[in-house]
């Protein structure tokens, strides 16, 4: 997702307390999941879109494959081949989501359990965010084929379409449409943000991804969620761990302010006869800053505007600010704002002759809960394959798919570290010789087929 605060916050994962009759689950001994064939296979297809080179190693580039560019369009052609040789069923929905789907051995109707994400990126991005999870994926599904391996019921990949929103402004489109928080018709009208001649539906015609399927939950059910995805922050190697058990997303609330004052020679207006509004709104900052610390939650204003034509020596007339507020808990976000207000309130009438502000709700962005079930599960695989002491629980920071797909099929995610704990960049690299464990990690939720979340995913389609 773009544009959007990177944190993540973590509690000490309590195994006995949280878990006690999480299922025991083991991936089958026999399967081992090829590093260096992913390694690989993910830097192939990165060819496709590579850009700002920064060594001198082959791979030493970031990328910029934005959605549906002609980039995008080899690496979707590239992964309809793939999943099609391994045996899977490839459905396209309207907007471009691609749904492999590989039958298990009970032949069910039941909707698959899916691992999904993306493999659009940022134009200054780097080489695993989304990618990763879907080059996961299909390792995953490759080490089963090359071991005549089936799962009980269905399992697939799913690469969700304009995940970044960073050519088409939205991001999480289409899982956003699948879920039916984004109306199609809103999202098929984005354009591109260089070119408005272009819309994410005429970039979908050309290119030959405008499928039949309806985009939604009914079009294409799933019956789970998993996504593995780079961690996008500092809490895994701060705290000497390798897997991040994402048990959710913090809420946030995006607010503006408009500040209104009055313009005047700062020579000749004294200090107590002045309306100034960027002193005004500079305090607000600082104390939306002191308000979010005292409550643990995040404060952060990302735009600042002061008039195009302001000069040193005239105090301002008007000035806006953004405003983000962040908390795992809604009920945090809500008093860190009312806080907020409260203090700008008197911020207002402070200095001089006071100024006047109005403020404005842009985005209100509940918290979510993921499946507790699908969360279990990935606990105990983590502790059968890197032991205890090296999962930890955690709270997205950042949007994903998994959002969206969590308000319709049981869903959670894997957090995996990256280098510096940085995304949205070059050289956001996870440590290579993780993700095969993480991997196998998802063998093991995907081959013992997590009884609860299977006998859901079951139930979900009239089956017992
Ligand atoms: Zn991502």
């Amino acid at each position: 997702m773009y544009g959007v605060t990177r944190t993540t916050r973590a509690l000490r994962f309590n195994a006995t307390r949280a878990f006690s009759s999480a299922p025991r689950v083991h991936a089958p001994a026999a399967l081992k999941i090829n590093a260096d064939r992913l390694w690989e296979t993910l830097h192939q297809t990165c060819e496709w879109g590579a850009a700002h080179r920064y060594g001198e190693n082959p791979t030493d580039t970031g990328m910029a494959r934005l959605t549906l560019n002609d980039d995008d369009a080899r690496v979707r052609r590239w992964f309809a081949d793939e999943v099609q040789k391994l045996g899977c069923t490839l459905s396209v929905d309207q907007m471009g989501n691609m749904f492999a789907r590989k039958s298990g051995s009970l032949k069910s109707s039941a909707p698959m359990i899916a691992m999904g994400s993306h493999l659009d990126t940022q134009p200054r991005g780097g080489r695993y965010d989304g990618i990763l999870g879907v080059m996961a994926a299909l390792e995953v599904l490759r080490t089963m084929k090359e071991n005549n391996f089936e799962t009980n019921y269905d399992v697939g990949v799913v690469n969700w379409t304009n995940e970044e929103g960073a050519r088409f402004p939205k991001s999480m489109c289409s899982s956003g449409v699948w879920a039916g928080a984004i109306p199609i018709q809103k999202a098929w009208d984005l354009r591109d943000i260089h070119n408005p001649d272009v819309s994410l539906k005429s970039e979908l015609e050309r290119h030959g991804y405008l499928g039949d399927l309806e985009c939604s939950s009914k079009g294409y059910p799933l019956g789970a969620h998993f996504e593995l995805h780079i961690e996008q922050g500092p809490i895994l190697p701060a705290n000497d761990c390798k897997i991040g058990i994402v048990q959710g997303a913090q809420g946030y609330r995006w607010l503006t302010f408009t500040i209104q004052g009055k313009d005047a020679h700062t020579g000749t207006t004294p200090l107590a006869n002045r309306h100034d509004p960027l002193l005004a709104a500079s305090r607000m900052i600082a104390a939306s800053n002191d308000i979010a610390m005292k409550h643990d939650a995040l404060a952060s204003t990302g735009i600042l505007r002061v008039p195009s034509n302001a000069s040193t020596n005239t105090i301002a007339t008007e000035v806006t600010f953004t405003l983000d507020i962040r908390h795992p808990d809604d009920s945090v976000v809500h008093i860190v704002q009312d806080e907020c207000l409260k203090a700008f309130e008197a911020i207002a009438l402070q200095d001089g002759k006071g100024v006047t502000y109005n403020w404005t709700l842009d985005t209100d962005s509940p918290a979510v809960k993921f499946d507790n079930d699908c969360i279990s599960s990935i606990k105990a695989a983590a502790d059968h394959i890197v032991g205890p002491q090296k999962s930890i629980l955690m709270t997205s920071g950042a949007g994903h798919d998994s959002v969206y797909t969590s308000k319709h099929c049981p869903t959670a995610m894997i957090f995996i570290p990256c280098k510096d704990g940085v995304s949205h960049h070059l050289r956001s690299i996870p440590p290579m010789k993780i993700v095969p464990l993480v991997l196998k990690l998802y063998l093991s939720q995907l081959c013992i087929l997590i009884n609860p979340v299977q006998t859901r995913a079951a139930g979900f389609n009239g089956e017992t």
